[in-house]
């Protein structure tokens, strides 16, 4: 898509978006709620109309191409299924519009409720499936007429954690062997990060950085893209020989290849990157602590400025207790404007 906007009245959802998506790639839009990132996936279906730019595929404009026909698959937060029809009804469904013969449908159902996990439930009721079961039929279903691009919109985000982490690895893999090429809205950071090739951050309507994971994560374009991706501290700091000096030390933030310059940056340190070390040479104070799954967390004060830190459950000091503190480069970014 190139300059596209999407406007409800005079406000702008979607502003002078360009991204591209290439075949058998798996794009993340990230961003938190309310930025545009459904209005945008709606208007790549054909659902809403561009107020400005043009979505295209393969060079072709989309414009005047209704939704059924563009061939993209559509996945919503709760797959939408038709309670009325069984699992196989459900999958069938598109293919049936298409019209695909009796014969035909029935294998590649098989073949997509196996590809989804779910082999041998054809005949099973959709509302007696649970949540990540219902999800995995929508997606067999979106598959099922072989989309030349799959619009995820938050397929996760009904489901409760723990199975939201599994399933999101599960359709990482799923959206590898099917070779699909998709598009998939999510709020949340790791979902984006363990499903995409690519992340496009997007905030207030725009888009506002894209690359690999692990790039975005590492190198933020700047501090309130930062924050979003959980860096609640933003500190100067210089860089000489891939290392930064900052405030409370030193900690490695570039390799030995110079990929972060010399020079003046900004760090943003995340909430792991102090980590209580006997051996740490930050000393603070333990101002508050929080038990978290398996860690716990720290508010530490150092000087006269307070950090975020983590401690391992077995050893964690008490509030008021004196910690000792060293930096983790995995928990520190450099922001990539800087
Ligand atoms: P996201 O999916 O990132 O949470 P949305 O694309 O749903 O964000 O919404 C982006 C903005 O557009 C929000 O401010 C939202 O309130 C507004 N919006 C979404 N849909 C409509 C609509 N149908 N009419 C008017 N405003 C809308
Ligand atoms: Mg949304």
């Amino acid at each position: 898509m190139t300059g596209l906007t999407v406007r409800y009245g005079d406000v702008a959802a979607v502003s002078d978006v360009d991204l591209r998506v290439a075949d058998g790639e798996v794009v993340a839009l990230l961003g938190p709620s309310g930025c545009g990132k459904s209005t945008l996936l709606r208007a790549v279906a054909g659902l809403e109309r561009p107020g400005g730019g043009r979505v295209a595929w393969d060079g072709t404009d989309l414009a005047s191409t209704p939704v059924h026909r563009r061939g993209f698959g559509l996945v919503f937060q709760d797959g939408q299924l038709f309670p009325h029809r069984d699992v196989a009804g459900n999958v069938a469904f598109g293919m049936r519009m298409h019209g695909v013969e009796r014969e035909k449908r029935a294998e590649r159902v098989d073949e997509l409720l196996e590809l989804v996990g779910l082999g041998g439930y054809q005949r099973r009721r959709v509302t007696e499936l649970s949540g990540g079961e219902q999800q995995r039929v929508a997606l067999a279903r979106a598959l099922a007429p072989e989309p030349r691009l799959l619009l995820l919109d938050e397929p996760l985000s009904a489901l409760d954690r723990a199975l939201r982490e599994q399933l999101a690895v599960d359709l990482a893999r799923l959206l590898r062997d099917a070779g699909a090429t998709a598009l998939v809205v999510t709020h949340d950071h790791d979902e984006a990060f363990t499903l995409a090739d690519r992340v496009a951050l997007m905030r207030g309507g725009r888009v506002r950085q894209t690359g690999p994971p692990e790039l975005v994560w590492r190198r933020p374009v700047d501090a309130e893209v930062a924050r979003f991706l959980g860096c609640g501290t933003v500190l100067p700091a210089r860089v000489s020989d891939g290392v930064a000096t900052f405030a409370l030390g030193e900690v490695r933030v570039g390799d030995a290849n110079g990929d972060v310059p010399d020079g003046p940056v900004r760090l943003g340190l995340r909430s792991t990157a102090l980590r209580a070390d006997p051996a740490g040479a930050i000393t603070g104070e333990v101002l508050e602590q929080v038990h978290r799954r398996d860690h716990v967390r720290l508010l530490v004060r150092v000087g006269t400025a307070e950090y975020e830190a983590v401690a391992p459950v077995a050893a964690a000091p008490a509030v008021g207790d004196p910690v000792r503190l060293s930096a983790d480069p995995d928990g520190v970014a450099v922001l990539a404007g800087s």
